[in-house]
């Protein structure tokens, strides 16, 4: 158990009882982390990817033999959080690791029911009804039901939002019902059908990593709308909540790869902010950069029209804006030309914008590197993009072609340790880098 209190909190008295207890005081650095991580309270569906839930309200005092009973009942893993309320009671909601692809995911969905059991054999009782148990709202919700359903009958006449989670679903109900009361049986099933660890094979060919993100996608939404591509477009279909369901629909059949989806992949921006507030931390973004390798290369779809002329330009002058190749060193001025050395330990690589288009950017990082006293040389005229623009194409093999390039040239000025690469262009930094040296 871990106890957290704010800093102004009067706690003496604390110290010495965590410790008559046979606990102890975590380091500051890991209570700041663990206070961090509770706002993702998801984080622990990265153990899925899937799981089968049971959300209960228990006595304070019946914690820990609820607690030891569902160990004793349940053979399968239950990962089990805690929150104490005011009032004497704790929610516990519990989560059994899972995969929602294998068959046996139904049969161990039953032990769902037997953790409900358990708890109101201690006096406890579901967290909540919802459309599964809308036969118990009203030993759930008591005497609040009837207001709870006058309000959604009020303003969502029509029952759009939760259809039928105060009715149910007549059979679908009827048949949980009766579930619940062959638990003992169902248990026996349940604890028959664990699953381990579920390695995700690459199925049409969609990588299995990527599948298996899809599938641990909790669909909580905290994504959407910080997506810069959904606040643009405005359908769910351009974030990336949306994009892993599509993924799910398309291994399932029941939606395919056409021009139209390999183009909500590609209008993802970049921007990593998805990456930042994944309730589960799946790596969003570069999923998205490896599934447009995999549209446009292997599958032969239409990357974006600006992208494809870039690629030509590329292939041809070795920069992105079209311009001849033999002005790529026009940024040097005059004066710094005999300053810049043929060969030395410390190469400055300029980028396609700072040599054509923002060239003030160039000249004032070779004027510093000059006038800190620093020996540098620059790969000039045979100084080519660093590619990025071809990996968010799709076009991953003019991206191989110019990197390899880039390294092959960086290698004859001597500048062959990554530590002695120097760029004003971030991107360039970024993709160029790794591969000096
Ligand atoms: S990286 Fe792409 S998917 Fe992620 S938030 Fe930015 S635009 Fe949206
Ligand atoms: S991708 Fe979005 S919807 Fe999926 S778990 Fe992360 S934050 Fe939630």
């Amino acid at each position: 158990m871990q106890l957290f209190y704010p800093d102004n909190r009067n706690v003496d008295g604390l110290e010495d009882a965590i410790k008559e207890a046979g606990g102890s005081i975590l380091p500051e650095q890991i209570s700041k982390h663990e206070t961090g991580e509770w706002f993702r309270t998801m984080k622990v569906k990265r153990l899925g990817p899937s799981f089968i839930p049971a959300e209960v309200v228990v006595p304070q005092d019946r914690v820990s033999t609820i607690i030891n009973e569902i160990n004793e009942k349940i053979s399968l893993l239950v990962l089990i959080e805690g929150m104490v309320s005011r009032d004497g009671e704790v929610v516990l909601l519990c989560f059994i690791p899972h995969s929602e692809r294998s068959f046996k995911f139904n049969m161990a969905f039953s032990l769902g029911l037997s953790i409900i059991k358990i708890a109101e054999d201690n006096g406890g009782r579901m967290y909540a009804s919802g459309l599964y148990f809308a036969d118990q709202a009203e030993k759930v919700y008591g005497e609040r039901l009837k207001q709870l359903m006058d309000v959604k009958k009020e303003f969502d006449p029509s029952d759009i939002m939760n259809p039928e989670t105060f009715t149910g679903r007549g059979l679908f109900t009827s048949a949980l019902s009766m579930a619940g009361k062959m638990e003992p049986m169902m248990r026996f099933v349940g604890n028959m059908s664990g699953v381990d660890k579920t390695e995700f094979k690459d199925q049409k060919n969609i990588p299995g990593d990527i599948i298996s993100h899809a599938y641990t996608c909790a669909q909580c939404g905290y994504c959407v709308n910080e997506c810069d591509q959904y606040y643009g477009r405005g359908w769910e279909s351009q974030s990336p909540r949306g994009k892993w369901f599509f993924i799910k629909e398309y291994l399932a059949g029941r939606d395919e790869i056409n021009q139209e989806q390999t183009d909500t992949f590609l209008a993802c921006t970049t921007c990593e902010l998805c990456d930042v507030r994944c309730q589960l931390d799946l790596p969003i973004e570069n999923s998205w950069l490896r599934l447009r390798e995999n549209l446009v290369q292997q599958r032969g779809k239409m990357t974006f029209p600006p992208f494809e002329i870039m690629a030509q330009s590329l292939n041809k002058e070795r920069n992105i804006w079209a311009q001849y190749r033999q002005g790529r060193d026009e940024w040097v001025p005059e004066d710094l030309k005999p300053k810049i050395k043929e060969k030395a330990d410390y190469a400055y690589f300029a980028g396609c914008t700072a040599s054509f288009v923002e060239k003030d950017i160039a000249e004032a990082s070779a004027r510093m590197l000059s006038d800190a006293g620093i020996d540098f040389t620059i790969l000039g005229k045979e100084e080519s993009c660093c590619g990025i623009p071809m990996l968010a194409a799709g076009k991953w093999d003019v991206f191989e072609n110019i990197m390899k390039m880039n390294v092959g040239n960086m290698k004859k000025k001597r500048c062959q340790n990554r530590n002695y690469f120097l760029s004003c262009m971030l991107v360039c930094v970024a993709y160029l880098l790794p591969t000096v040296g």
